[in-house]
C-alpha cells in the first residue's frame, strides 16, 4: 500500500505540491487525472523519491522512505515504474533490457533473469521480439517491453506516468490491455493518465488534481459522470 499524508513540494518558491493526501491500498487500482501542470508526475515521482519531497509523510508498505534510516534502494525496487517515454536502453536487445537490472538488483543468475524475462514478455505478448532492439519496435511495443522490464523485478506495485500518451491512438488498446490484466490480477498501481475510459472501467478510486491540491476524489464513475466541483467539471468538460 501507498500512504501520502501532507506532503508539500515546493521548487524555490513555486509550490507545486500543496499538502496532498493519498492512498492506494493492496490490489488497488488508484487513477490520478488533472491538467498540465497541476503536480501529478511530481507526486507520483515523490513516491519513490525521484523528487525529494519539501514535507509531509509516505508510507510504502508502512516504511517512511523519507526516514533517513530507510533502505531506499530496497524500497524502490519492489516498486515498478513506467513512464510516458518508455527509457528503454536503446544498445541492448529486448531481452537484455529485462534481465540487466534482474541481475545486477536482485542478483539473479543468467539462467533465471532469462526465463523470468521471457514469462514476463509472453505476459505483454511478445515472445517474439526478444532479439529485436527497440528502434525496430513500436511505440506500443516499446511501452509494452518497458511494462515487462518493470515486471520481471517482480514489483510490489507498479507506477505508471500517462503510459500512451506518446502513443498513436491506434497503439493504446494493447498497452491499456496489458495494463487491465495486471489489475486483474491483483498488482496495487497508481496510474496518471488521460484515458478516462481506462479509468471507469479499471480504477477503484479517481483523484482529480489542479493547482497542486487534490480538488475531488471518488469511484471514477462518480467523479467522471458527477463531478461537484466547478473545476472539475470544467477540466472533464475539456476533454471528454
Ligand atoms: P503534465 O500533465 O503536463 O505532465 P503534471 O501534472 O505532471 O503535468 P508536474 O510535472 O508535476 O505536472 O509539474 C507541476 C509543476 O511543477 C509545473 O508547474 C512544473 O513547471 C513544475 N516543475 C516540475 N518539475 C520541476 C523542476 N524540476 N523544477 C522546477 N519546477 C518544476
Ligand atoms: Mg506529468
Amino acid at each position: 500500500a501507498i500512504q501520502v499524508r501532507g506532503l508539500h513540494k515546493h521548487y524555490g518558491r513555486h509550490e507545486v505540491l500543496q499538502g496532498i493526501d493519498f492512498q492506494v491500498d493492496a490490489g488497488q487500482v488508484v487513477c490520478v487525472i488533472g491538467p498540465s501542470g497541476s503536480g501529478k508526475s511530481t507526486l507520483l515521482r515523490c513516491v519513490n523519491r525521484l523528487e525529494e519531497p519539501t514535507s509531509g509523510e509516505i508510507l510504502i508498505e508502512g516504511i517512511d522512505i523519507c526516514d533517513r534510516r530507510t533502505d531506499l534502494d530496497d524500497i524502490r525496487s519492489r516498486i515498478g515504474m513506467v513512464f510516458q517515454q518508455f527509457n528503454l536502453f536503446p544498445h541492448l536487445s529486448v531481452l537484455k533490457n529485462l534481465t540487466l537490472a534482474q541481475r545486477n538488483v536482485r542478483r539473479r543468475s543468467k539462467d533465471e533473469a532469462v526465463e523470468i524475462a521471457r514469462q514476463t514478455l509472453a505476459k505483454v505478448g511478445l515472445s517474439d521480439k526478444e532479439s529485436a532492439y527497440p528502434a525496430h519496435l513500436s511505440g506500443g511495443q516499446q511501452q509494452r517491453v518497458a511494462i515487462a522490464r518493470a515486471l520481471s523485478m517482480n514489483p510490489d506495485m507498479m507506477l505508471f506516468d500517462e503510459p500512451t500518451s506518446a502513443l498513436d491512438p491506434e497503439l493504446v488498446g494493447d498497452v491499456l490491455a496489458v495494463m487491465k490484466e495486471l489489475a486483474q490480477e491483483g498488482m496495487t498501481m497508481m496510474v496518471v493518465t488521460h484515458e478516462m475510459g481506462f479509468a471507469r472501467e479499471v480504477g477503484d478510486h479517481l483523484v482529480f488534481m489542479d493547482g497542486g491540491v487534490v480538488v475531488e476524489e471518488g469511484r471514477p464513475a462518480d467523479v467522471l459522470s458527477h463531478p461537484q466541483h466547478e473545476r472539475t467539471q470544467s477540466f472533464l468538460s475539456k476533454v471528454l
